[in-house]
């Protein structure tokens, strides 16, 4: 069996699925969605059973702000999937018993790609170590630099005007004729701004981003970024973070990864720690909110066992809260 049964990660593939769950079960999907300047929507789908009034339900967001990071994608599809129609993608049974009851319980979002543009210009579907070493997975994710042939720029926002890359990298959304954003790092991008529109609709109480990195010279491939200002939240959300990190850490040893076993806040320093900071306390709300970062490119952690362990994330995730509700 070929993995793409189940790695469904392209604009075409993912929007194609979102219409057609829309259709067939509009009484428990809504759907939102933002044009991105290059023509490409990016979605926002909304699980949750409609029948049910908002008021008492837990409500979590998932997303998954980088292009070059596909398994989060793969993992939202597949338990969209599971949750609406109790089959994986690739229709073999789901092991969620308790589809209703999270469906009762829960309203469940995911931007499963609020970066069309970026993933649409990825050369692969997935990043599985064989054709790429990182450094030229790099040249992919943020462009080239035309001197140096390697890796461009961590940029916020930028103009062709003032810039040249040799190529553009994946990680970015053009945002105007000349500009372009990292997606979780500008207001403007298609990711913040269905994340606010979802927000005020629902109002979350936890968000989990999905993420994935090298892990070059780590003995792990899996861990939980807990938020840059941790230490500075309110006790009792500091204290769901790291309940929080440690179930999903216990879960993905189960599932044979090698989790960092403390799961850390975001290890910034200078600029990018204050630009992180900053952002948090503009725009995000004081709720637990925690980030995965499962390894990419690497031939120790096969693309089904990237997606299996982004799965397991926000599968913890929900059983955690139905469990804190029974
Ligand atoms: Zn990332």
């Amino acid at each position: 069996m070929s993995i793409l049964n189940n790695w469904l990660v392209k604009p075409h593939q993912t929007e194609t699925k979102f219409l057609e769950w829309g259709q067939e079960y509009p009484h428990l999907v809504e759907l939102d969605s933002i044009c991105q300047y290059v023509g490409l929507n990016a979605y926002s789908i909304t699980l949750t059973d409609k029948s049910i009034s908002l008021d008492q339900k837990e409500k979590l967001i998932f997303a998954v702000p980088h292009a070059h990071e596909p398994a989060g994608t793969a993992a939202c599809m597949n338990y969209i999937n599971q949750i609406l129609t109790g089959k994986h993608l690739d229709q073999t049974e789901s092991e969620i018993y308790n589809r209703e009851e999270i469906l009762q319980k829960c309203v469940l979002t995911f931007l499963s790609d609020p970066n069309p543009d970026g993933r649409s210009r990825s050369p692969v579907d997935y990043w599985d170590g064989t054709k790429y070493t990182n450094e030229e997975f790099w040249t992919f994710m943020r462009g080239r630099d035309p001197e140096t042939k390697k890796m461009w720029k961590r940029m916020d926002r930028w103009s062709i005007q003032n810039e040249n890359p040799e190529t553009i990298g994946i990680v970015y959304e053009q945002v105007s004729s000349h500009e372009y954003v990292e997606p979780n790092r500008d207001f403007g991008s298609a990711y913040f701004r269905l994340i606010k529109r979802a927000g005020e609709k629902y109002g979350y109480g936890r968000w989990l981003d999905l993420h994935q990195t090298e892990f070059e010279k780590s003995k792990y491939n899996a861990m939980i970024i807990l938020p840059i200002i941790q230490n500075e939240l309110p006790e009792h959300i500091k204290q769901a973070n790291v309940e929080w990190a440690d179930a999903i850490v216990d879960s993905w040893k189960k599932c044979g990864a090698q989790p960092m076993p403390e799961s850390k806040p975001l290890g910034y320093t200078g600029q990018q720690a204050e630009y992180f900071k900053r952002t948090w306390r503009e725009f995000m709300p004081i709720i637990p909110k925690i980030t995965t970062e499962i390894q990419n490119n690497n031939l120790r952690t096969p693309p089904e066992m990237q997606e299996k362990l982004e799965e397991e994330a926000i599968k913890v995730s929900v059983d955690l809260l139905i469990r804190s509700k029974a």
